[in-house]
This record gives C-alpha cells, structure tokens and sequence, in this order.
C-alpha cells in the first residue's frame, strides 16, 4: 500500500484526487493525511476518511514538515494554488519523498533552485499538470526534440474587445472546470506561459524547442516530437482524474477505466490553431523570461497572482493584468537572480510590492 498525503485536499485538484479515493480508482493507495488553507470542508473529510488533517499556508515549513513526520506518506500531492506552494514542495523535498506536483507555481518560482534540491534530496517530482503529465510518460518511450503544449484558449479566444470583461465570464472556462486562479490565467493564456516555463525547466527544454498550439477541444494534452519528425500525443477527455492517478499511482499499476472512452467510432473533431502575440501578451513574455534570469520568472509568476486576486475583487479590469505582469519583469529584470529559497522569498516580496503599487 503506498501511503498519500494530499496538501490543498478541499481544492479542485486535490478535490478530484479524493473522489478518484472514494470510487477505488487507485486500489495500491491509502490516504494518511490532508490539508488546506483554511477551507471548512477538511474537518468533515478528515472524519470521512479517518486520517489526521492540518490548516497550513504552503510557506509554514515547520508545521508542515511535523505533519509530514506525523502521516509518514510514501508520496505526497502538491495541489496548493499559487506561488506559496513552494515552500510546501521544498518541505516534501527535504524528506525525500516523492512529489505528485500539481502546483506548478513552485517550478516557476523554485526554478533551478528547486529542481537541483530536488535532486540532492533524491526527491522523485512527477508531474500532475495535464500537459506536462502527458509529456513526462510520452517521453519514457519517445526521445523528444520538441514539445508541443496544447492550450484551450479559454473564454475569449475569439472575444476581440476585452474591455469590459466581468469576472464571472473569465471564471466560466469552456473545456475545464478548476480554481479561481487557474481559470483567470486560462483566460488570459498566462497559465499556457506558466506551463511553457514549466516544461523548460522541468524537461530542460529551451523555448525554441517548446511551441504552443491553441486546440480547443482539451482532447489532445499535449505532444512530443522526435528527431525524425514522428508526432506522439496522449488523447483523453479532459478529465484531471486521469493525470493525477498517473502521477500517485504510476503508470501499469493496475489503474483502469479511470477515464471515459474517447468515441472514435461516433466521430469527433480535433482542431490546431496558432496564437496571437499581440492577442496573448502574457504567454508571448513568458517566452521572453526564458531568455532572461530566473527573477523575471518569479516576478511574472507573483505579479500575476496579485494582478489575479485585484481583479478577482474588482480593483483592476481584466484587460489590466498583462500590463501589470509585464511593467514588473521589466522592472525586476535587472536585478539578480536568487541562489536560495531566501533569496527567492525576498524576489517574491519585491514582485507583491511592485505589482501592488500598480493595482
Ligand atoms: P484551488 O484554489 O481549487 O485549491 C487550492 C487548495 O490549496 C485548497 O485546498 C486551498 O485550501 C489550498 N490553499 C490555497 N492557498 C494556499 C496557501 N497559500 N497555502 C496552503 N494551501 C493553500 O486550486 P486548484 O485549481 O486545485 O489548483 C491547485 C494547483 O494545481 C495550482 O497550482 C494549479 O495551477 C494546478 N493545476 C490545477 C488544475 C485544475 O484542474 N484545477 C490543472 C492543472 C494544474
Ligand atoms: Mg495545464
């Protein structure tokens, strides 16, 4: 029996890894313990479920590595929303315990940092996000030379005045139903561009060999690319239970029927599109901050959280945002780039302040 620990349970990610538990999906896997910001729902789920639970922000290292020691987990779920999820991911880390990492936040701001601690600690990271799922078991069977990431396009993809956009048209995703956050950033494609610097860093990919296509049916999760030009993709319904078996369970560990059968024989339609920078200014300049120094990713990914959270409580408009994003990596750009989880705490500050003084 492997043990799980889910940090983030009562979210949407951590919500779907519990009903995958409910339904017996992952037969090798018991839960041992649960937690969450301060969501009122985990009291009942600890009660349901008979395991021990902790109110923890992802940064709170000390009360979370107790838990940790506490629950003994042969392997935990990150699915904390937003950039304190690192400090979570560092804390798993450090116990060498391998990670099913949803949070794609600690990747973007943990950067190299994370992913050589990772390593030092033999701390395994697999990856939960659908696209970087799909691209992480295609590639245990396929060299890749490239990657291609699909995105959805979210709400506006064909919306060309995004002037007077409300909250609850950019929170109504047309393929995925996730957190606020997620679905802010699908719909101004800066989740695509968390994702691209995601898998720069997690498959040492750089960006020229990373393309983004827009394919609005979420069918398609992603693909490799090998030397010889053959294209591997891995289809499913857009279903995260698929993706966060894989990553607890493992693939060929008796996982079945976890998703519905594609209906390839009642027909269906997969289209690719390509994107506009101009439309989509946030995914063009997480491109650029591959090619500038880890701060400016740490500022892109804080400065987004706060410009989120400003227009979720109607202190910015929506077409706000990339601006926003963008006058803070111009305005960090210069400075240099953190060695250590102290140093990207700082980082972070400086990104919240700056982005705040814009709000
Ligand atoms: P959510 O907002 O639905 O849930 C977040 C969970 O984390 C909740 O349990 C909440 O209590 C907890 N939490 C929030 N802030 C916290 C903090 N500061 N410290 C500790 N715990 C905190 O979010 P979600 O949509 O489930 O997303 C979780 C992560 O997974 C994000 O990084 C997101 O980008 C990633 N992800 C989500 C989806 C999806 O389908 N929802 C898909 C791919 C990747
Ligand atoms: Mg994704």
């Amino acid at each position: 029996m492997k043990r799980l620990l889910i940090l983030g349970a009562t979210g949407s990610i951590g919500t779907t890894a519990v009903n995958a538990l409910r339904k017996g999906l992952m037969k090798d896997v018991v839960l041992t313990g649960i937690t969450a910001s301060s969501s009122p729902l985990l009291p009942q789920l600890s009660e349901e479920f008979h395991v021990p639970y902790l109110y923890a922000k992802g940064n709170d290292s000390e009360k979370l590595s107790a838990f940790i020691e506490q629950t003994r987990p042969d392997i935990i779920l990150n699915a904390i929303a937003g950039s304190d999820g690192l400090g979570a991911t560092l804390s798993c880390i450090r116990h060498s315990i391998p990670i099913a990492l949803a949070n794609k936040e600690s990747v973007v701001m943990g950067g190299n940092f994370m992913l050589s601690e990772a390593k030092r600690y033999s701390a395994q990271i697999i990856p939960v996000d659908s696209e970087h799922s799909a691209i992480y078991h295609l590639m245990k069977k396929n060299k890749a030379a490239r990657i291609i990431i699909t995105a959805s396009g979210g709400p506006f993809v064909d919306r060309k005045d995004l002037e007077n956009v409300t909250v609850e048209e950019a929170l109504h995703h047309p393929t995925w139903s996730m957190g606020k956050k997620i679905t802010i950033d699908s719909a101004t494609l800066a989740n695509k561009g968390l994702e691209v610097i995601e898998a720069s860093l997690l498959f040492a990919f750089s960006p020229d060999k990373i393309e983004v296509t827009i394919h609005r049916q979420s069918i398609v999760h992603s693909a490799i690319e090998t030397e010889e030009g053959a294209v591997y993709a891995l289809l499913s319904p857009p279903d995260m239970t698929l993706p966060i078996t894989l990553a607890i369970s493992g693939e060929g560990q008796g996982l079945k029927n976890i998703v519905k059968p594609l209906p390839f024989s009642q027909g269906f339609s997969l289209t690719f599109e390509g994107w506009d920078r101009t439309r989509f200014p946030l995914l063009a300049l997480a491109y650029e901050t591959l090619n500038m120094g880890g701060i400016s990713r740490i500022a892109y990914c804080e400065s987004d959280e706060v410009a989120v959270e400003a227009f979720l409580s109607g202190r910015i408009k929506f077409k706000d945002i990339p601006s926003i994003v963008e006058k803070t990596v111009f305005s960090m750009a210069a400075l240099s780039d953190p060695q250590c989880y102290s140093e990207i705490l700082e980082a972070k500050e400086t990104a919240r302040r700056t982005a705040e003084a814009l709000c």
